[in-house]
C-alpha cells in the first residue's frame, strides 16, 4: 500500500511540531524516516496511525483520505522501542493477542501464531513468557505480534534502540528479510543514521518538523542540498570550515590559513567568481575526501606553502588510519589510507577530492551549486 502525507501541519500549542510536511511511501518499500531529536519523527507515525489527528492536512492510504479514520479503522502493525509484550502471556499468546480482540477462532488463531513465529523465527520459544526472552528474542516476538493481522502498514519506532550494538545489526538484518518476504510498506523511525543507511531503501531526512531531503542514502551522503543534510550524515562528521573564496582558494574566516580546491576546476572560471564574490560561505570537505600527496620532513617544510597540514594524531582502524590535522586555526578529520606513514607531529600536504567537497551559502545553509 502506497502511503501519502499531503502539506500535513501538527502543532501542540505553539509547538509546530510538524510543519506542512509532504512525503510519499512507495507500496513496499522501507523508508527510514531520519532526524535529530525533537524533528518530528514519532509524531509524523502517530498522525499515520491514527493516535493523533492533524492540524491541518491529509492523510491518504493508496488514493483513500484516511485523515479522520481512528486507528483501529487503519489496519497498522506498531512495534516499539520497548517492545510493550504483555508478561503474563506466552510468546504464543502474546502473537496471537491482536487476533484474540477480533474474536478470531482459537484454533485459526494459533495456526497464524505458529507460522508467523517461523517467520521471524521463535517458534522454538513459543511457551516461554517475555521475562525468559533476550532483548532480541522479546523484539522479534513484538514484530510478530504486529505482523499477524497482515497490516497493510507496518510502523516502527526506533525499535532497536535498547539492543546492545551486535544485536541491533543481526535484529537490521532480520527486519530487513522479513520485510522484504512479507513485502508490508514499512515505515522505520530512528536518529541512527548507520541504521538507516543499511536497512532502508530511501531515507526521509527531517529538520524542525520540515522535510529537509528524500532519496537514497547515498544520494544524501553525496548530493546533500544543505549544510544540515551534509553534516547530520556522515561519521566522523564532515570538515566544515567557515570563509571565503578566491577562485579555487578558500580562505579562512580568520584569515588563519586557506584550502586550495585545485581539483574543483569549475572554481577557476569567471562565472564563479562572480557567483561567490564577497559571501559568506562554509566549504565542507568529507573525511575520505583528502589525497595525501606528501609526507614533508621538517627541514623542507619551507618548500610548500599550500595545504600544508600539522598532523595531531592518527588512529588506526580495521581499515584505515583516522588522523586528526590542523590547519591555521582549524582542526580537521580525514582518513588515510592503512599504513600511510604518516604520525603525529608529521606535516602534510594534501589535495581535496572533488567528490565529498560542498560549498554551502553560509547564511542559508542552502548548496551552491555550479
Ligand atoms: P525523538 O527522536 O526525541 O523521539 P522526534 O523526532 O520523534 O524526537 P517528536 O516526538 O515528534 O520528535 O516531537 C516533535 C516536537 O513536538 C518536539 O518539539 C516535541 O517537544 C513536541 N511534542 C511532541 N509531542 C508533544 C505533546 N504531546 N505536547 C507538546 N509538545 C509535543
Amino acid at each position: 500500500m502506497k502511503v501519502t502525507l499531503k502539506n500535513v501541519t501538527k502543532k501542540f500549542g505553539s509547538t509546530v511540531a510538524v510543519n506542512d510536511f509532504s512525503a510519499t511511501f512507495p507500496d513496499g518499500h522501507l523508508i527510514c524516516l531520519l532526524g535529530p531529536s525533537g524533528c518530528g519523527k514519532s509524531t509524523v507515525l502517530n498522525i499515520l496511525c491514527g493516535i493523533l489527528d492533524v492540524t491541518s492536512g491529509q492523510v491518504f492510504f493508496d488514493d483513500d483520505d484516511v485523515t479522520s479514520l481512528s486507528p483501529e479503522q487503519r489496519n497498522i502493525g506498531m512495534v516499539f522501542q520497548n517492545y510493550a509484550l504483555y508478561p503474563h502471556l506466552t510468546v504464543l499468546e502474546n502473537i496471537a493477542f491482536p487476533l484474540e480482540v477480533q474474536k478470531v477462532n482459537k484454533k485459526i488463531r494459533i495456526e497464524k501464531a505458529k507460522e508467523i513465529a517461523e517467520l521471524v523465527h521463535v517458534e522454538n520459544l513459543l511457551h516461554r513468557f517475555p521475562g525468559e526472552l533476550s532483548g532480541g528474542q522479546q523484539q522479534r516476538v513484538a514484530i510478530a505480534r504486529a505482523l499477524i493481522k497482515n497490516p497493510k502498514l507496518l510502523l516502527m519506532d526506533e525499535p532497536l534502540s535498547n539492543l546492545d550494538a551486535r544485536l541491533r545489526l543481526e535484529m537490521r538484518e532480520e527486519i530487513r528479510r522479513i520485510q522484504i518476504e512479507t513485502g508490508v510498506t514499512t515505515i522505520f523511525v530512528t536518529h541512527d543514521q548507520d541504521e538507516a543507511m543499511s536497512i532502508s531503501d530511501s531515507i526521509i531526512l527531517m529538520k524542525d518538523g520540515v522535510l529537509a531531503q528524500e532519496g537514497l542514502c547515498t544520494e544524501l551522503y553525496n548530493q546533500p542540498n544543505s549544510k544540515f543534510v551534509a553534516d547530520f550524515l556522515g561519521n566522523p562528521p564532515i570538515n566544515v570550515i567557515e570563509g571565503y573564496l578566491e577562485k579555487n582558494k578558500f580562505i579562512f574566516d580568520d584569515n588563519s590559513g586557506s584550502i586550495f580546491l585545485e581539483n574543483m576546476t569549475d572554481l577557476n572560471m569567471p562565472n564563479m567568481t562572480k557567483l561567490f564574490e564577497n559571501k559568506k560561505l562554509t566549504l565542507a570537505i568529507r573525511p575520505e575526501s583528502f589525497i595525501l600527496d606528501k609526507i614533508i620532513s621538517k627541514d623542507d617544510t619551507d618548500k610548500y606553502d599550500k595545504n600544508l597540514f600539522q598532523v595531531l594524531s592518527v588512529f588506526k582502524q580495521t581499515r584505515e588510519e583516522l588522523a586528526h590535522i590542523k590547519i591555521g586555526t582549524k582542526e580537521l578529520s580525514i582518513f588515510l589510507p592503512d599504513d600511510s606513514g604518516v604520525k603525529k607531529y608529521d606535516k602534510v600536504v594534501l589535495s581535496v577530492k572533488q567528490k565529498g567537497c560542498f560549498i554551502f551559502n553560509a547564511q542559508t545553509g542552502e548548496r551552491l551549486k555550479w
